[in-house]
């Protein structure tokens, strides 16, 4: 491993101030729980190793849960155990409760954040496909001040994502209008525990009880493209339709042709389209039987 400065931010102004001192003359990278960076830092070779180190584990601004005006707010540091736990996350979002299940063993969730996870943008990131189907906002922090953008957009490639090097990740907004919308996440890996996504699919959907019809569906696929996509296809044939068996198989079949899907050594791109089918399927049965949960409760 190649040495390196590590410099602790104490909250996220002075985070940012520490990357733009350092991101003009050196290769700088954040640091949360670790869990991905350090295996980064371990087996980088030379030319990609960081010189600079800004430690922002210990930041406190970047770790609540709650719901303000605009919506539910994640800070970066809200670990993926922590997001299990949260009363309020399980009780409107159950899926990202799944989600975050499914990420590696207690060590890694115990550990691994919200916000790291987002980052590394490896298109199987199981947090990603939840919450581009909840159309879920990121917040980013740099010297120029603060933007926002729609999560389906920080997803650049496969491990890009549109932050700059003096740029922090501040916080996941879901948004007022996506509180509390019936929403189901599957992934498919090799083994049950411990495996990345072969494909993740999340769906989610309102009911117009009037004609019990979808409102706003959106489906989101991973690990099928170089980052998670949105089966636009599949979202615009379902919007005002009748809720049937039927539509949920065809909306399955037309998210295949909106997955670019690759074959490498964990499945073939066809084993995946199949997947891409089914998942999709399932995943919208699963939103439906929630919004009927829901309304049966009322
Ligand atoms: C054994 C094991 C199993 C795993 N299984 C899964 C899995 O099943 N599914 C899955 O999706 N992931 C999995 N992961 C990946 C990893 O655990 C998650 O991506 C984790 O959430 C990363 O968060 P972290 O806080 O540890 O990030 P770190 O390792 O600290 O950082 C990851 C990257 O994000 C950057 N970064 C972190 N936070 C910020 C921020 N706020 N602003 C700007 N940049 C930031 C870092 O510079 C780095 O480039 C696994 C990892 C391990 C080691």
């Amino acid at each position: 491993m190649r040495a390196f400065d590590v410099f602790t931010a104490k909250d996220s102004r002075h985070a940012v101030a520490l990357l733009a001192e350092h991101a003009a003359t050196s290769k700088v990278k954040v640091l949360a729980g670790g869990t991905d960076l350090l295996a980064d830092l371990k087996f980088a070779s030379a030319s990609h190793a960081p010189d600079v180190v800004v430690d922002i584990s210990r930041i406190e601004d970047l770790r609540s849960i709650a719901v303000t005006g605009d919506g539910l707010s994640i800070g970066a540091l809200v670990t993926h155990t922590e997001i299990m736990r949260s009363p309020l996350i399980r009780d409107m979002f159950p899926a990202m409760v799944n989600a975050a299940h499914t990420i590696g063993a207690v060590q890694t969730r115990n550990l691994g954040t919200l916000g790291g996870n987002l980052v590394t943008a490896v298109p199987s990131v199981d947090s990603g496909p939840t919450l581009v189907a909840l159309d879920a906002l990121v917040t980013v922090l740099g010297p120029a001040g603060r933007r926002q953008m729609p999560l389906a957009e920080f997803f650049v490639g496969p491990r890009k994502t549109a932050l700059k090097p003096d740029e922090l990740l501040l916080e996941i907004l879901i948004p007022t209008t996506s509180l509390g919308k019936p929403t189901c996440f599957l992934k498919f890996g090799l083994r049950k525990g411990q495996a990345l996504a072969l494909v993740n699919v999340a769906a989610s959907f309102w009911v117009d009880r009037a004609r019990n019809a979808f409102v706003a569906p959106r489906i989101a696929l991973g690990a099928v493209a170089p980052k998670v996509v949105h089966a636009s296809t599949a979202e615009a044939y379902l919007e005002g339709r009748a809720i049937a068996p039927e539509a949920m198989v065809e909306a399955g079949r037309l998210a295949v042709g909106d997955a670019k899907p690759i074959s490498d050594f964990r499945a073939s791109a066809e084993y995946r389209r199949d997947l891409v089918a089914v998942l999709t399927r399932r995943a919208l049965e699963g939103a439906y039987e929630l919004a009927k949960a829901k309304q049966s409760e009322k």
